[in-house]
């Protein structure tokens, strides 16, 4: 069947991601294992998040190529009227049902084209439909240690060749969750970013022990970045739209709106004479530069806070000051805070080459053509935007 040689030719993707990892945290001398692999491979200024800048749709995005209005995990939380249910990311039935998810990841196009796929953790990797997800994967579990994943990964890239994933994802959440509680600056963060460059270290050099270096691409990036915010710059949605019937969805960078006595526009106009710090939409008129107004499950109205603000709802509570985040993320796309990392290496990839900003709905394609399967042709990635980053 496989002879040596096809064996040690089989390449092996490895895709990661560290959660919030903002794209100028490589620049802050604590990454010294991922600034040798950029060097040994390609490394982009940075890399766009898809809207919202979120941890759900952006890392469909990222194995879809698909808009969030596409793949239609729109938030990390989110109502779908018609049926009433609500996806949530703590659900674990509601996450694991593929009918929330309408665009083909790339372990579904891998295994639609006979190559072997895992995933050591990637929202949307374990869903309930056979061949809609990956051949091995594990359920996600935030608090299951980072040396276990690694040599998890290990063990599938160490499997015989028949056997050994083409592809395999695998997921950290330090530098967001550390992120969120401390913001941007911390310390904390700087721990995080120090531990993950430790988790790389750990990684490389498993691989270095079962030597498929050689074979072996990495791929490392975050889903958006992570930006300083303060319980101080808060809007209070019901303090201006006082006596006006409506529903909202999330709190914090987008608020989505809608009235229940049909006066959307009413509310749009006293918003914009009112609202400081916010951008107010029609959802028909919300800009095309985001690639948010398609899905039905997106209310007719979206609140946009500048960077740094956020919206709420309501006036905010006791616990609300107690529990105020530091840190966070889901502003516009291109707000350079918002921006992640891409680092790829491995014998598909240029070496010691840096791009300009790359778009994170590029990397699906990039990935097919790695694997040298087709793309699924409703992806919105483009593989000419990226493709110059290969071999
Ligand atoms: P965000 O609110 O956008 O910062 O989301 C980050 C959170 O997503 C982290 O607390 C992670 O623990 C959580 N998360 C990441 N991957 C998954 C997953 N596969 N399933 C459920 N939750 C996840
Ligand atoms: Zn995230
Ligand atoms: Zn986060």
């Amino acid at each position: 069947m496989f002879t040596i040689s096809s064996a040690q030719e089989k390449q092996c993707t490895i895709l990661i991601s560290f959660d919030g990892f903002r794209w100028d945290y490589l620049n802050r001398n604590l990454t010294p294992t991922i600034d040798s692999l950029a060097k040994q491979g390609v490394r982009a200024s940075s890399l766009e998040p898809v809207y919202p800048s979120k941890t759900f749709p952006n890392h469909l995005a990222i194995v879809t190529g698909m808009y969030a209005d596409n793949h239609g995990i729109i938030q990390n939380d989110f109502l779908d009227d018609q049926t009433q249910r609500r996806f949530k990311i703590s659900d674990t039935v509601e996450v694991r049902d593929a009918r929330w998810y309408r665009g083909e990841a790339i372990w579904e196009t891998a295994r639609k084209n006979g190559k072997i796929s895992a995933s050591y953790f990637w929202p949307g990797s374990e869903l309930n439909e056979e061949q809609r997800h990956p051949n091995y994967f594990e359920r996600y579990d935030m608090k299951r240690p980072y040396q276990d994943r690694i040599n998890g990964v290990l063990k599938w890239a160490a499997l015989p060749v028949a056997q050994r994933p083409d592809i395999i994802t695998l997921y950290f959440d330090a530098t967001d969750t550390q992120g969120h509680a401390f913001g941007p600056h911390s310390p904390q963060v700087n721990g995080a970013i120090a531990q993950l460059d430790s988790v790389m270290a750990s990684l490389i050099a498993g691989l270095r022990k079962l030597k498929i270096t050689d074979s072996t691409n990495i791929i490392l990036v975050s889903d958006h970045g992570m930006t300083d915010v303060d319980i101080s710059r808060t809007i209070v949605l019901e303090n201006i739209l006082k006596g006006e019937q409506y529903q909202t969805e999330w709190s914090g960078p987008t608020v989505l709106l809608r009235s229940t006595n049909g006066r959307d526009n009413q509310i749009v106009d006293l918003l914009r004479k009112k609202m400081q710090h916010a951008s107010v939409y029609m959802k028909s008129e919300f800009p095309e530069y985001y690639h948010f107004s398609c899905n039905e499950m997106i209310y007719p109205v979206i609140i946009a806070a500048d960077l740094g603000w956020q919206v709420k709802a309501n006036a905010l509570t006791k616990k609300d000051s107690v529990n105020f985040d530091h840190g966070n993320h889901g502003f516009d796309n291109h707000q350079m805070d918002m921006q992640g990392i891409l680092i790829a290496s491995g014998p598909a990839y240029k070496t010691n080459y840096t791009s300009g900003t790359l778009k994170n709905i590029d990397i699906y394609p990039m990935l097919c053509k790695v694997l040298k399967i087709g793309p699924n042709p409703n992806a919105d990635g483009k593989l000419e935007r990226i493709g110059f980053i290969l071999r």
